[in-house]
């Protein structure tokens, strides 16, 4: 402790991503990124970017890439809300609708920034256990004091919540908001942007990490009605007006605009993800039934910590949580046939042994 800290310094306890080693020998199945490369048409609108235009702020207001993301859903400009990367627009949703005297709810397995973000912020959270198949009850969210937030996929699980369900949530927190992390919603069933013209206290936050393969571009947003998103701007100009930058907002609007690219991989992964879930069966382990870029998975007699260890002696990496509930689980990113193929011939070696 150094007696120059705030008190926000002293409170924050910062979450710890997963491993991100130099090795480009190592399969890299931890941080649930895309294994294909963004759309040739990101990288040329890049290259295009980068020239005498980089001595000139960005837009402050990020209208051409918000246009297009609205586009894409049908929906007006100012329901959308741009940041860098889903964690920082998190990060402002957390300020800008949840308060210090009022619990917020969120499942007690979910994403570890969740916990983080209310503890620098001083807001009370009521953290909900999750059924024992690992499911979402949407009654146990009913009538919050200060909100909801949950992640649809939930992460680390992998499980889907229905539409109707997060409807449920929705309608019993009329004067609270509800944000709905869809970081994995483009390999999942539905996303609930549907709901956000019957449902005014619905935020929806994506990311371009996930199933745009840009998580080194870091690119989030957020959809909501025009009043959630007036919020959202209010925060992020209290701290920087430009936090999306030229090169940033030129790869994601190529991004956006590239819907064959988009359409293609991601269906290249989900295929990828019903095959690598069978396999994982075959092979004795349980896998939760996954609609995101990753697989939830335990076998019966072999402790999932030391598997960690052992694929990563073997150079891939998976992704372990040394925590209560789910230390008995590994999560494993969805990577190319290529890079399943070695992980499965790594996992027949460790499963002999
Ligand atoms: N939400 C969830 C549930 C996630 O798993 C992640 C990725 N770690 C994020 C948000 C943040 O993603 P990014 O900041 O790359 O958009």
């Amino acid at each position: 402790m150094s007696k120059f800290w705030s008190s926000a310094v002293k409170r924050s306890d910062p979450y710890i991503p997963g491993e991100q080693l130099n090795d480009p020998k190592i399969i890299k199945l931890n941080t649930n990124e895309n294994p294909y490369p963004p759309s040739p048409l990101v990288l040329d609108a890049i290259k295009k970017e980068a020239d005498q235009s980089l001595r000139l702020y960005p837009s402050p207001t990020v209208d051409e890439l918000r246009n297009e993301i609205a586009d894409y859903y049908g929906l007006g400009k100012d329901s959308v809300f741009i940041g860098n990367g889903s964690d920082e627009v998190l990060a402002f949703s957390f300020m800008a609708f949840f308060e210090s005297g009022r619990k917020i709810r969120y499942p007690e397995v979910s994403y570890s920034f969740y916990p983080v973000y209310a503890k620098l912020f001083n807001i009370p959270v009521e953290e909900v256990p999750l059924q024992a198949d690992f499911s979402i009850q949407a009654s146990d969210f009913h009538s919050s004091e200060g909100g909801v937030i949950f992640p649809n996929p939930n992460a680390p699980t992998s499980l889907y919540l229905q539409l109707e369900a997060i409807e449920d949530i929705l309608q019993h927190n009329r004067d609270r908001v509800v944000i709905v992390d869809e970081a994995y919603i483009d390999f999942a069933e539905e996303s609930a942007v549907k709901l956000l013209h019957k449902y005014d206290n619905l935020l929806v936050i994506q990311t371009m990490s996930k199933s745009r393969s840009l998580a080194g571009l870091r690119l989030g947003f957020a959809l909501g009605s025009p009043e959630l998103i007036e919020g959202l701007i209010r925060i992020k100009d209290s701290f920087n007006s430009y936090t999306i930058d030229r090169l940033a907002i030129a790869g994601g609007i190529a991004a956006m605009k590239d819907k064959v690219y988009f359409e293609a991989t991601r269906e290249k992964i989900k295929r990828t993800r019903i095959w690598a879930t069978q396999e994982l069966r075959k092979r004795g382990f349980n896998v939760l039934p996954s609609q995101a870029n990753f697989l939830f998975a335990t076998h019966p007699d072999k402790e999932a910590s030391s598997l960690y260890e052992q694929l990563k002696e073997n150079k891939i990496l998976v992704r372990y949580f040394n925590k209560p509930l789910i230390n008995e689980y590994l999560r494993i990113t969805i990577g190319t046939e290529v890079e399943m193929d070695t992980f499965f011939q790594v996992l027949d070696k460790l499963l002999k042994k």
